[in-house]
């Protein structure tokens, strides 16, 4: 773990993928992937192998075809799911189980004591099983920013005490506000007494138009890993946009003192595929990729923001 980067978490072909009534076929799939790779992303969340929309042979064939970066597949707090995911992930060379925590009704209620036990328990289960087929495994509550912060910090703690690599949090319903955001994460960061042995991650939805700035928010407040979408596709308004959270980063790295591995000069190819092979348009004046952005040819602007090294130095304009 490395605390001046950035872990840049693709999930453009699960959550992402979610948004589309007709899920591309394994070969383009496999196409945007090998895009994300190139792209230099760290984790490309490859589906779901035991959801509904028939994941399972896409997440197969990325895990054999694409290496780079880690490949992972999400799954429910459930036996049956993380195995099916395990098996997905087979000829991954670098594999990770995504574990998410369904809701469940008695979750947000408090005092009540055996359901919050039930809870930590199967998150404990469900991490240490994940943990027994492969070396990172990534837990996340659902709907996190809507759940009680004492049993989120309870279940944070337990996922990281069985072996859990990264934890996420997720603003499910994208109903969260940047400080607001910013401050549950360094909450969570003081009192989950075994944060420093994980990964805090973010996962941000766009309803309110807030995606980007509740993760910039959760990185400032000390969040190492975003999981976000190219061009922002995702369920509803969408997913944390890549380009977006990418070029702020590195456009202020001055403020942020972090990097990504992203190669800032493969974002409009990657925005270019995955809009083709998914059929969503990108709007004309979408940030960094739409085809109005940087018009003025200031282009990544080399001004006072930069400082000498910066990644974006000299880089050419995005053609
Ligand atoms: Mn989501």
């Amino acid at each position: 773990m490395d605390p001046n980067r950035l872990v840049i978490f693709d999930t453009t072909l699960r959550d992402g993928g979610h948004c589309l009534d007709t899920p591309p076929p394994t070969a383009d799939r496999l196409a945007i992937a090998r895009e994300l790779a190139l792209l230099g992303v760290d984790v490309i969340e490859a589906g779901y192998p035991a959801g509904p929309s028939g994941d399972r042979e896409a997440v197969e064939a990325i895990a054999a075809g694409v290496s780079g970066p880690g490949i992972a597949a999400l799954a429910a707090a459930r036996p049956a799911e993380i195995e099916a995911a395990a098996q997905a992930l087979e000829k991954a060379s670098r594999p990770r189980i995504h574990i998410y925590l369904p809701t469940g009704g008695a979750r947000r209620e408090q005092g009540q004591q055996e359901a919050r036990a039930a809870l930590v328990r199967q998150t404990r289960e469900a991490v240490a099983q994940a943990a027994r087929w492969v070396d990172e495994v990534e837990f996340s509550p659902f709907d996190a920013t809507r759940t009680d912060e004492g049993l989120l910090a309870e279940l944070l703690a337990a996922a990281i005490d069985e072996g859990a690599k990264t934890v996420n949090i997720s603003d499910t319903l994208g109903c969260c506000l940047p400080e607001e955001f910013g401050g549950l994460i360094a909450r969570l960061r003081a009192e989950v007494g075994n944060i420093g042995q994980a990964t805090l991650s973010v996962h941000c939805h766009n309803d309110l138009g807030l995606a980007v700035a509740n993760s910039l928010a959760a990185v400032k407040a000390g969040a190492r890993q975003v999981e976000c979408t190219v061009n922002g596709i995702g369920e509803r308004a969408g997913n944390a946009a890549l380009e977006e959270i990418v070029m702020a980063i590195a456009t202020r790295n001055n403020y942020y003192g972090i990097d990504t591995g992203v190669d800032i000069t493969r974002l409009l190819p990657a925005s270019r595929l995955v809009s083709r092979l998914t059929g969503t348009r990108v709007q004309e004046n979408k940030a960094i990729v739409g085809d109005n952005a940087y018009r003025h040819r200031l282009q990544i602007p080399a001004n006072r923001f930069q400082k000498k090294g910066s990644p974006i130095e000299g880089v050419k304009p995005l053609q």
